[in-house]
């Protein structure tokens, strides 16, 4: 039995673009080379019936490396990246995830409809996603002309500030009240975004961000990609008061891979035992009910469980839910069914 699966976050446009070598369509269509966490072949064999497809416009020095594994011990702000290096590599990621559509692997979903479109006819199903909000000018120009390319998904700030706001630095043993709210600009987005059903994510904002965005937008809260403080307590993850604002708002946090963001211990290290994943679910599912749970690997954008390994292992996790006590209800609706729901009701 193949569970499908939808995912709320991957840096695969991210990888790809950054390889020199020429052929990433090739690499994902066909697997070419077999790196990374996902390709088209791998996601079709795991049950991946699609996902956000972010586009994390890269610090200007750095690598996907220590993007994947950041150092806690620093625990300080990356520097702010300029709207025209944001831009460029935003394209570049936009571009591939156009192309691909053209190559028929994958359609760019618009709404809740349009992902179900995408299942029937057997393709994966793509949000397009920014993670942070670099790429948009103030005057919102640039938004419009991705909102065309079909942008539904907005995560203001990654673990950096910007125009808009500022997100979480890198810390363990920490909370993520780390520093000053939305600024104007950034609240003005939130009000575009919930007018035009945009989705806001609020994984690596801030915990001022966090209560601005509660307190302006009127849709359901996400956190695409962060897990339990109580667990493993770094500033990438939720803690109390912002699981229960989600859960009063019927919103959804997708599970990270990320073995930092798992561990109680805080530590980058493949050699974490799925039950550490399984914790986080029960935990989630405590505090959000069980129509507040979903996935959000960070798949090619982390270091993840090497009893995962990459998308094929996720089936592995589902396993790992039925085998705990969970019903197969249940499990298909953290697997697929809860991220089609808060799509609809946020996107449309
Ligand atoms: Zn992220």
């Amino acid at each position: 039995m193949t569970i499908p699966f939808f995912d709320g976050h991957n840096d695969t446009l991210l990888r790809l673009t950054e390889d020199a070598r020429p052929d990433k369509r090739d690499m994902f269509i066909n697997g070419k080379n077999g790196e990374g966490h996902i390709d088209y072949p791998r996601a079709r064999k795991s049950g991946m019936a699609g996902g956000f497809f972010a586009m994390f416009p890269p610090p200007v020095k750095a690598s996907v490396a220590n993007v994947a594994a950041p150092d806690f011990t620093k625990g300080d702000l990356p520097p702010l990246l300029d709207i025209a290096n944001a831009q460029k590599s935003t394209n570049a990621m936009a571009a591939l995830l156009l192309q691909l559509e053209r190559d028929g692997v994958l359609k760019v979903c618009r709404s809740a409809a349009d992902i179900d479109g995408a299942i029937a006819q057997g393709k994966l199903a793509a949000i397009f996603h920014i993670e942070g909000a670099e790429a948009i000018d103030t005057d919102f120009q640039a938004f419009e002309i991705l909102y065309a390319a079909g942008l539904r998904s907005i995560g203001v700030t990654w673990s950096r500030a910007n125009a808009f706001g500022t997100g979480v630095p890198f810390r363990f043993n920490a909370d993520p009240d780390t520093g000053p709210g939305l600024t104007a600009a950034g609240k003005a987005l939130v009000r575009i975004c919930d007018q035009r059903g945009v989705m806001i994510d609020l994984s690596h904002l801030n915990a001022a961000g966090f209560r601005d965005v509660a307190a302006i937008s009127t849709k359901p809260l996400v956190a695409t990609h962060s897990n339990v403080h109580a667990i493993c307590p770094c500033t990438r993850n939720l803690t109390d008061w912002q699981l229960a604002a989600i859960r009063e708002s019927g919103g959804v946090v997708g599970l990270n891979y990320a073995t930092g963001f798992l561990r109680p211990d805080g530590k980058f290290d493949a050699d974490t035992p799925i039950e550490v994943m399984v914790r986080h679910v029960d935990a989630l599912v405590e505090a959000l009910g069980e129509d507040g749970v979903a996935l959000g690997s960070d798949f090619d954008g982390a270091m993840v469980p090497k009893d995962i390994g990459d998308v094929t292992g996720v089936p592995k996790l589902l396993q790992a839910l039925l085998d705990k006590g969970y019903g197969e209800p249940l499990v298909r609706k953290i697997a697929l069914g809860n991220w089609l729901s808060v799509i609809a009701r946020t996107i449309g």
